[in-house]
């Protein structure tokens, strides 16, 4: 876990574990030729895929952005993922426990994103975080019942049942959450993925989820296969570098397995690149 602080905010990288997934449709386009050199793929040409929430504390509000995969994936699922379950772990090792977290937004809605949403009880599906109040955009919500392309990655277990208790808010477009806490949607992976900027004291981070998802897919045409709208993704990059650049701000990323976040950098060549970031670095 990775802690840092950002203005009056203090920022915690907390993870769910490692899963495989497919090197081809995590790169896309890319050849393989480019990405080995980043990644391993393992004999079934699968890489690691971190699964990185975000833990914002403010003054007065807990916030946790994303849930991982969870502990309820169907059998079928864990097969070809796994289901390594480490998100409450590491709450244990925070000495954070559910009940503390006050608001939980979720990116968009795919299992590797909102697992941790709920969990079983009975026959039934409750909230991991009783006291909280969750956030995704409504087309979003909409997108998840459309039985379109990406169906495979919606269990509506992860959303449903906190939608029709009244516990989870359906979004319309850009908004604050909370003073220092606003979503807006970058659309391209999904057309309604929101990204979630956090600022305070005149310092910016954002965790950009799956537009983005890993350092090494920075570049504006590395992008995944996944992605429902590609050209979109493109646009979005392009309008979040322009912010995110000269702002200098910390990038989160979501499923990278090794740094969860980072400051992304034009070199003297133009090149965008990933400057790891310590607190000390950044915001001292
Ligand atoms: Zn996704």
């Amino acid at each position: 876990m990775l802690r840092l602080t950002l203005g009056d905010f203090e920022l915690t990288a907390i993870s769910d574990g490692i899963y495989p997934l497919d090197g081809g449709a995590f790169f896309g386009i890319v050849p393989k030729i480019l990405w080995q050199k980043m990644v391993n793929a393992d004999e079934n040409n699968r890489v690691p895929a971190g699964l990185n929430s975000l833990v914002v504390r403010t003054d007065r509000h807990t916030v946790l952005i994303e849930t991982g995969i969870g502990n309820k994936l169907p059998e079928k699922m864990v097969k070809q993922y796994g289901q390594p379950a480490q998100l409450l772990d590491n709450f244990d090792a925070l000495g954070l426990a559910p009940e503390d977290i006050d608001i939980v937004i979720n990116t968009h809605l795919h299992f590797d994103h909102c697992g941790w949403n709920t969990i079983r009880a009975g026959d039934k599906f409750a909230a991991t975080f009783p006291k909280a109040k969750y956030y995704v955009q409504e087309g979003e919500w909409r997108h998840a019942h459309e039985n379109q392309r990406d169906a495979v990655s919606y269990l509506s277990e992860n959303y449903d049942p906190l939608v029709e208790s009244g516990q989870m808010q359906l979004l319309r477009g850009d908004q604050e959450v909370i003073p220092g806490v606003s979503v807006q949607v970058f659309p391209g992976h999904t057309r309604d993925m929101q990204a979630v900027i956090i600022t305070s004291g005149g310092k910016t981070a954002c965790y950009i989820s799956d537009l983005i998802p890993t350092t090494a897919h920075i570049d504006l045409n590395w992008a995944m296969a996944f992605d429902l709208y590609p050209l979109e993704t493109l646009e979005s990059k392009k309008r979040y570098y322009a912010r995110a650049i000269p702002g200098k701000w910390l990038t989160v990323f979501t499923h990278d397995p090794n740094a969860p976040w980072a400051c992304v950098e034009k070199d003297e060549n133009g090149k965008l690149v990933a400057k790891a970031t310590r607190s000390a670095d950044l915001f001292d």
